[in-house]
């Protein structure tokens, strides 16, 4: 029975014994009147990054939000949470602490420490901590960490789903300081936009991806296998081949007025060149 943050088997977020069981059945019977997330409104729905290893707090989160008009990336432990957020650039992360391969506070310190431009992450997304130990100190170490808010497990999801709209709203701004801008080429990734010459450039996923990585770190090359394993992911079943006709499409997307910025360094991989190569 998916109660929100009942069930974790990590013997320091045991419940409090006055868990509001009741509150779980009415956290299910508010969902008619909830207002739907603004984001709706955009037709770009925020993604949520959900870093939960309990399969019951998991599972009943990602359903909620999910059917709240999120899109949601789901971990399970501290591991996978971190790639995802280097690799999918997700609008607001909701984490616990207690997961199995270390501290959900590591997330939070490495995110906050993360250089905006070097690194993959971006310092200022907004964090969410569940936390099982709900003491003051406990609540203070999130926020030391650069928590941005801490709700206590057991959690009444209308409140929490109501903290994290107040923040992805605080937060709409965000992504107009966390453009990069390489020469002509400018990159929200918040919104995903790209534009060339303040011209709009429409990329899929894997392209965004593809392009938020090699202007990262401009001029350098990036080894097929290390652009594969970042844009698509440790599991992927993608190939040479499938990375090859995405870099394609996307040099040629960028490539308006006949400008090279993704050159392909033969048999190696891929850079961003600025000024860019001739067509
Ligand atoms: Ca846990």
């Amino acid at each position: 029975m998916p109660l929100c943050g009942q069930g974790d088997g990590h013997a320091q977020e045991v419940a409090p014994p006055e868990a509001p069981q009741r509150g779980a059945f009415a956290v299910r019977g508010a969902r008619v009147r909830r207002s739907r997330p603004m984001q709706d409104m955009t037709d770009d729905a925020a993604t949520i990054l959900l870093v939960e290893d309990d399969p019951a707090t998991r599972t009943f989160l990602a359903d909620e939000l999910t059917a709240d008009g999120y899109e949601l990336l789901v971990a399970d432990c501290l591991r996978d949470g971190l790639r995802l957020l280097e690799t999918k650039y997700p609008d607001l992360v909701v984490l616990d602490v207690g997961l199995p391969d270390g501290s959900g506070l590591e997330l939070v310190r490495r995110t906050r420490a993360a250089d905006r431009l070097a690194d993959r992450i971006d310092p200022r997304i907004p964090l969410v901590v569940l936390s099982g130990r709900c003491s003051e100190t406990d609540r203070l170490r999130s926020f030391e960490r650069g928590a941005d808010d801490v709700v206590a497990k057991p959690f009444s999801y209308p409140e929490l789903r109501a903290r994290i709209d107040a923040l992805l709203r605080r937060c709409e701004g965000r992504a107009r300081s966390g453009v990069v801008r390489v020469g002509p080429v400018e990159l929200d990734p918040a919104s995903r936009r790209v534009l060339v010459h303040g011209e709009p450039v429409h990329l899929s996923q894997k392209e965004f991806g593809l392009l938020r990585l090699l202007v990262s770190d401009p001029g350098r090359v990036f080894t097929k296998d290390e652009l594969l394993r970042t844009v698509w992911g440790y599991a992927t079943t993608g190939t040479t081949r499938t990375l090859d006709s995405h870099a394609c499409r996307l040099r040629a997307k960028l490539a308006a007025r006949g400008d090279r910025f993704v050159v392909n360094v033969w048999g190696v991989g891929y850079r961003f060149v600025d000024p860019p190569a001739g067509a």
